[in-house]
């Protein structure tokens, strides 16, 4: 027989200790985006499970020529597509210690130190963002998962719906209910819709300004439109930071639509929320301290290995009583004392995802986390600014933050079309290069590539190197 227990953890965990280091020495030495054909990592894998115990050794032997050769490196730090989540040290390290002690913190009982350390953990995050304290706050999984957990406590926050209760069947001759959303707002937004029972139709997108700003004329517009044609509008979701562009909507103004016509306003700032931790940033969240919700994920820009996403609410009531259902066998005698995070979600266990937090404000502190951002932005300024002084190249959106959006544009070119298509070509061939990996996205009409400045070991040369790239691509292709 094998051991089965924690025999030999030192000698063996070195193996993998000394492998994450190499890796992280060698990481620029790999292409960014594997140059694979779907279905080659499968045929290298054997089919059956092995019978017999295999050696630490033999897995490393394998993950070295079989898995890393098909991995795509976000931890790379010329890794610039779509938005990062790069993992820090201690966000590894915490990890670590989270899967040692395997703990399900469904209960304050089933891990006391998981309860208070969350609680605990997102009082420091809540303090950095400087939001006040009638935010609550709650670690899941992702941003989508959040999202949806704030629309399904906007429904339960409505007077005689009850669709806990009775769901949408048992609800009779009652108007439908309505989202509100901007044309650049996460997809999520619409799961979360799917999920909650309001479907497509439900969901209602708001025009945006030139800026990729959600407009609050028009706002307010659809919603009188729509109570005028019977459906009751219940829940806005404003973004802070979009996917394609990081614009940021007008909270302060879609809050007080959403205060005089009594909706739910909930705040997406899944990527850019972190960077109001850098003081001068803070009037990215103006406005959020209206909001009923609000949520950011520390996986993407504050160093932590995916995933970890928090959601405050100043409504921790509601999203209780849209979701806890307490059988008897989870019943303790501290129920009435402490909060059991079980309550505040679909979920029952719940992984010890507060270490990460811990772990990497400690080591890095506030001020170390600042100063990694705040080089970000700058970094973020600067490519910006090469972008427009280019005369290769032609930025599509603003640049608030770390994000930028820009096309080539050669002389030879006049047709979108062609324009188009030359954009799809030079981002790939980038790509395949292995030099650095970009993403895009479709911006009025026009292929747009995106370069996203935020992981934690990108510095000056690799947003250099990565300019470098671009401009000889695009000579060759011109
Ligand atoms: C990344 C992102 C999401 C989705 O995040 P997940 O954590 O992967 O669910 C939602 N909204 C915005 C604005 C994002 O940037």
């Amino acid at each position: 027989m094998k051991e089965n227990t924690s025999k030999n953890i030192k000698e063996n965990g070195k193996l993998f200790i000394d492998w994450v280091e190499k890796y992280f020495n060698e990481i620029e030495g790999y292409p960014v985006l594997p140059n694979i054909k779907p279905g080659e990592i499968k045929e290298k894998l054997p089919s059956k499970p092995p019978q017999k115990s295999e050696s630490y050794e033999q897995i490393i032997s394998d993950l070295d020529e079989i898995i890393l050769p098909g991995v795509t490196h976000w931890n790379h730090p010329k890794f610039m597509a779509y938005f990062n989540a790069t993992s820090s040290d201690p966000g590894i390290f915490a990890e670590l210690i989270s899967a040692a002690f395997n703990t399900n913190g469904m209960l304050w009982k089933t891990n006391p130190a998981s309860a208070e350390l969350e609680e605990v953990t997102l009082g420091w995050l809540r303090e950095m963002l400087g939001l006040s304290k009638s935010f609550w706050g709650i670690i899941y999984d992702l941003a989508s998962t959040g999202t949806m957990h704030a629309i399904v406590a906007a429904r339960e926050s409505l007077e005689d719906y009850s669709i806990r209760e009775k769901g949408f069947g048992g609800l009779q001759n009652k108007p439908r209910l309505r989202l509100y959303t901007s044309e650049q707002a996460h997809s999520s937004v619409e799961k979360g819709a799917i999920v909650a029972g309001i479907g497509l139709e439900g969901v209602r997108k708001i025009p945006v300004d030139e800026y990729f700003k959600m407009i609050p004329i028009e706002l307010e517009k659809a919603i009188a439109e729509d109570k005028a044609n019977g459906w009751k509008p219940f829940c806005v979701v404003a973004t802070i930071g979009t996917t394609s562009t990081t614009s940021i909507d007008p909270v302060k103004e879609i809050a007080s639509i959403c205060k005089s016509e009594n909706i739910w306003l909930h705040v997406d700032a899944a990527h850019a929320g972190v960077a109001a931790v850098v003081p001068e940033m803070q009037y990215i969240l103006d406005g959020v301290e209206e909001a009923d919700s609000f949520l950011l994920n520390p996986h993407k820009w504050m160093f932590m290995p995916i995933d970890i996403s928090v959601l405050y609410t100043k409504h921790k009531g509601i999203l209780k009583q849209a979701f806890s259902i307490i059988p008897d066998y989870l019943k303790t005698d501290e129920d009435n004392e402490v909060v059991n995070y079980m309550d505040y979600g679909i979920q029952l266990g719940r992984r010890f995802r507060s270490l990460k937090l811990w772990f990497v404000i400690r080591h890095y502190g506030t001020d170390g986390l600042i100063e990694i951002i705040r080089e970000h932005l700058r970094l973020g300024k600067l490519f910006s600014k090469w972008i427009e002084e280019s005369p290769f190249f032609e930025l599509l959106a603003p640049t608030p933050l770390s994000t930028i959006c820009f096309r080539g544009v050669p002389k030879k070119i006049q047709s979108e079309n062609e324009l188009n298509l030359f954009n799809k070509t030079l981002m790939n061939n980038i790509n395949a290069t292995g030099e650095s990996y970009l993403s895009h996205t479709i911006l009025n009409g026009k292929f747009t590539i995106r370069v996203v400045i935020s992981g934690i070991r990108t510095e000056e040369k690799h947003v250099k190197e990565v300019f470098e790239v671009l401009n000889n691509e695009f000579i060759r292709l011109q």
